[in-house]
This record gives C-alpha cells, structure tokens and sequence, in this order.
C-alpha cells in the first residue's frame, strides 16, 4: 500500500516539491516491523446520537497550516479495519499502523468513511490514542449520494487536486475523481496481508 501510494504522488506534479519527496524517500527505506494484527471489542453503539464536525455548506476541511503538502485520504472499512458483527469485534489491517506513522511523516492524513461518526471514531481513537497522525476525520454524512451510490468527492475537501490522493477498496467511492484514486484490495481477516 505504501509504495502504491507513493507513486501516485510521484506520477504527480511534484517538480516543486523535490524537499518532500526527498522525505518520503528516506522514510521508505526504512524495513517494515513485523506484522500486527490486533482484536479489540466495539461497545453498543447508540447510531441515534449522530454528530456533524463539520459546515458542510462550505469546504468539509479546514485551510491547510501546511502548504504544498500533499493530502492522503483514506477509507476505513476493509481498507485500514474490518468489522465482524457477528463478534462485535474489529481486526486491524497487518502494518495498519506502521502504515499510518509513516505516512504521517509526508502527508496531510485524512479518514473518509461512510460509516456513522460514533463508530468510526471508536475505532480511529485506537488506531490514533494520541492524535497524532490523523489530521482529519469525516464521516456519513460528508458523504455524496447519487441514487444508491455513495461517494466521496475529492472536490468537497478544498484541497488541490494535484496533490490529493485517496485509497479506498471500492472504486465506485472515488468515481468523481477516478485519477486520484487508488484501489486497494479489500481486506477482511488475511493477516499475511501486506
Ligand atoms: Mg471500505
């Protein structure tokens, strides 16, 4: 996933950039841990006490403190975690942190989930205890719904689109911006994943 990801920003326009990806770069080099994969509990839910974080009559991000920095958007759901309802437990994606600390170090990192904000945030407060790699979540209901089908459009975050990228195991997600994205095999229990 790391490489992927870090070609699709190359294959960007990056000329400007050469400090960043010189970063990246020396962050890649470094040998990936040995695997982790964790089981953790999910407490009932209560789906009815649903918060918005953000004005979604405006961009769904705040401005960027950072500039030229690229955006990394990620999906939740059998991309980084899968949920078993029948164990009412989730499992997290092999090197699911190793992955999300080093690409911490080069990009703007965002969550962007069709999943309901009292569950997303349950689990990513795990993923992320101390707030540190995560910039952004959103949930549901920054969510665009066309028919059936739900997507999450790039163009809502008020990001540059040259320097956005997301990875989400369903491609119908990113079928506003189909350039922009990447997909990701989609992950349930396999912990030779990698
Ligand atoms: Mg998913």
């Amino acid at each position: 996933m790391i490489d992927l990801v870090t070609k699709t920003a190359v294959k960007s326009s990056v000329r400007d950039h050469q400090v960043w990806l010189d970063s990246v770069n020396s962050i890649l080099q470094v040998k990936p841990r040995p695997k982790i994969v964790t089981v953790e509990s999910l407490p009932v839910l209560r789906l009815d006490q649903q918060r918005s974080s953000y004005d979604t009559t405006n961009y769904l991000l705040p401005p960027n403190k950072t500039p030229f920095i690229y955006t990394l958007v990620l999906d939740l759901d059998e991309t980084l975690v899968h949920y078993d309802y029948v164990l009412k437990q989730f499992r997290v994606r092999p090197f699911c942190r190793e992955f999300l600390r080093r690409m911490s170090l080069c990009y703007e990192l965002v969550v962007f989930t069709a999943a309901h904000e009292e569950y997303a945030n349950f689990i990513l407060d795990q993923l992320d205890p101390d707030k540190t790699m995560l910039s952004h979540r959103l949930y549901r209901q920054h969510i665009t719904y066309v028919g059936n089908v739900c997507i999450k459009d790039l163009h809502k975050l008020g990001r540059p689109m040259n320097r956005t990228v997301i990875v989400d195991n369903l491609a119908e997600n990113f079928s506003r911006q189909p350039r922009n994205g990447i997909e990701i095999g989609t992950w349930k229990f396999n912990p030779q994943d990698r």
